[in-house]
């Protein structure tokens, strides 16, 4: 590890626009991808005679392995800067991705949107953009990418980053906020050196405006929230969760508690990749052991914290929702399934409480009839199962969710306040 401020990266955009091979041309120009694999590389490229040893030999040779399954993944790579060392936290065409970015397994801390210059904004690009900036993304670097393919026109750059422009409005991302940079990421322009192609273009590179991302705050001294991912059993040591510390600290000793599965004991042991440690943080993946507690008295999407400051249990909450799409309203009664954290559940929502004004979020109607695409609104909310889940101003990295329905997000929120069981 290096000891440079660490960055969470979300690289986001429709899929073909070039995330994969952006992320590609980071690691590759940023030293980072692996020496043994460049060896293997050039290795093959010259018994096969082709010379040069290549970006895109590279991209092909990773792409092809994705294909045989023998995954270098571009997900959780890592790769530094001068000011950063930053962690992919999603990649690229996974098909996870939003729920991914939902369910805080990746809580980014910035993105990079590639949005390809010669197709403009698509629905991908806007389901993105979206969750970002319901999830907290602080800023947003657009790649207006494939200038390639346009041959590197002003004015394609200038319409792509007008409709980003009115997209980002649109779910009132402040601009100041965003940057953009012509690029392509195949043939490497604007990426880690400025290019000879676009003329017209002063700004920085992509290199250069990942240095200047704002510092990550540093986690707060919240409780410990540890959502559960899996559990296994495993011999000689017994039942195993893992899932991602999202606040706090765990050490072995600790008394924990399992909500919304009411169960807890002392742990026992705490492993960070195979290894036993004296003490995991935030941002951490662990597998621990708690004495008393077995398999079946767990599960995925049970949150794990101290036992002096339990998870919250929800009987009803309140949240701040914004509707991205739904083909016809929401009124009260709707039962979609809400995504929050690792957990899945039925949520009905009771009641429409507010509709806000987008633009200024002051109360537009109180106790609206119904609200649809593009509406906020203030809901009171009611989990058909018992759901962990904390206000978003105590614990914002529990404090959040999306809601999907027919196999898409319709619109994410924010928890207001709790009332307990
Ligand atoms: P993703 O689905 O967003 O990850 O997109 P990929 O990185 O897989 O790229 C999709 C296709 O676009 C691939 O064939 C890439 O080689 C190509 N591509 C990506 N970036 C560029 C670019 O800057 N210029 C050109 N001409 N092609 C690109």
């Amino acid at each position: 590890m290096s000891d440079k401020p660490h960055q969470n990266l979300a690289v986001i955009g429709h899929v073909d626009h070039g995330k994969s091979t952006m992320v590609g041309r980071l690691l590759f120009e940023t030293g980072s991808v692996p020496e043994h694999v460049i060896e293997q590389y050039r290795e093959e490229a010259e018994e096969k005679g082709k010379g040069g040893f290549e970006f895109a030999y590279v991209m092909d040779n990773l792409a092809e392995e994705r294909e045989r399954g023998v995954t270098i993944d571009i997900a959780h790579q890592e790769f530094d800067t001068d000011e950063y060392y930053f962690t992919i936290v999603d990649c690229p065409g996974h098909r996870d991705f939003v729920k991914n970015m939902i369910t805080g397994a990746s809580q980014a801390d910035n993105a990079v949107l590639v949005v390809a210059a010669d197709d403009g904004v698509q629905p991908q690009t806007q389901e993105h953009v979206f969750l970002a900036k319901t999830l907290g993304i602080d800023e947003l670097i657009i790649a207006v990418n494939k200038m390639d393919l346009v041959d590197y026109q002003e004015s394609r750059y200038d319409e792509t980053v007008e409709e980003v422009k009115q997209l980002l409005k649109q779910v009132r991302f402040d601009t100041e906020d965003a940057s953009f940079i012509p690029t392509s990421a195949f043939e490497g322009d604007n990426v880690s050196e400025e290019s000879d192609n676009t003329p017209w273009y002063d700004g920085v590179t992509l290199l250069e405006a990942l240095n200047g991302l704002p510092e990550p705050q540093p986690p707060t001294d919240a409780p410990l929230r540890l959502p559960i991912q899996d559990v296994y059993t495993i011999s000689g040591i017994g039942t195993v969760p893992v899932g991602r510390i999202e606040t706090g600290i765990m050490k072995p000793g600790n008394d924990v508690s399992f909500q919304p599965s009411d169960v807890g004991g002392e742990v026992k042991t705490v492993e960070m990749h195979h290894e036993e440690v004296d003490q995991a943080g935030p941002g951490d993946n662990v597998g621990f052991n708690v004495r008393g507690v077995g398999k079946d008295d767990i599960r995925r999407g049970d949150v794990c914290g101290s036992a002096d400051d339990p998870p919250t249990v929800a009987e009803t909450f309140q949240a701040q929702v914004v509707v991205m799409q739904h083909p016809s309203v929401i009124t009260a009664g709707y039962t979609p399934v809400f995504h929050a954290h690792t957990a899945q559940v039925a949520c009905t929502i009771e009641s429409i409480d507010k509709k806000l004004d987008p633009s200024s979020g002051e109360v537009a109607e109180e106790n609206p009839d119904f609200i649809q695409s593009g509406d906020a609104a203030v809901v009171t909310v009611r989990p058909q199962k018992p759901l962990s889940i904390e206000p978003s101003s105590e614990i914002p990295e529990l404090g959040s969710f999306a809601i999907r329905d027919m196999g898409q997000t319709i619109a994410a929120g924010k928890v207001l306040g709790v009332d307990e069981r």
